[in-house]
């Protein structure tokens, strides 16, 4: 059996979870023994489910730190990832541990943080994996193409329903001139 590692990333609202759901649910599909986990810091919707912004779910661990899946995926074919910009640098090495014994691993996480700037782990992570997927979202403000979260100030007025902290899609442009305003 072989292995090897896939990233799902873009900004907030660009799919990713969706893409890795359904990545995941094909491999079901394929009776593949499939295990998702994510930060057990990211609890937003769910404390166990990782849910799409479209409302899809899948049942995952939460797991405090990233050892913990080489434990917990044993016996696994594929494993699927959340969220993975929040954990730290020590995913990059258990992702290619997990791939190395014949695991294909799928990543999805932020590429960006709301300044713009790489997002933990996963720059890191980009470079050892064998396919990366950038996936986008739509600019709130102009309807292009969108790869950055804007976090909306709380004096902008202007709160995404079912988001605790309240960022946006935006594309370059309507990013900068946003940070201008700031
Ligand atoms: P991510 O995991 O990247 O944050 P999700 O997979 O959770 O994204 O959600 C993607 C869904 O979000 C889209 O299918 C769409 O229904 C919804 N959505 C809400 N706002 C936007 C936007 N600005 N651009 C694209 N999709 C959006
Ligand atoms: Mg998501």
């Amino acid at each position: 059996r072989r292995g090897w590692i896939e990233v799902v990333c873009g900004s907030m609202f660009s799919g990713k979870t969706e893409e890795l759901i359904r990545r995941l649910n094909r491999a079901k599909i394929a009776r593949q023994r499939v295990e998702i986990f994510k930060p057990a810091l990211d609890t937003r919707y769910h404390a166990q489910d990782v849910v799409s912004h479209n409302a899809t779910s899948i049942r995952s661990t939460p797991v405090p730190v990233a050892q913990e899946m080489l434990l917990l995926a044993g016996g696994c074919d594929v494993v699927g990832i959340d969220e993975a910009q929040f954990f730290d640098d020590s995913l990059v090495e258990v992702c290619v541990q997990l791939a190395n014994r014949g695991t294909r691993v799928i990543v999805a996480g932020l590429d960006m943080d709301f300044l713009g700037q790489p997002f933990g782990p996963m720059p890191a992570l980009m470079a050892v994996a064998e396919f990366v997927t950038k996936v986008h979202a739509v600019c709130v403000c102009c309807g292009d193409i969108a790869s950055y979260s804007f976090r909306v100030t709380a004096s902008e007025d202007k709160i995404l329903l079912g988001e605790t902290d309240a960022y946006e899609a935006r594309c370059r442009y309507c990013f900068q001139e946003g940070m201008k305003e700031k």
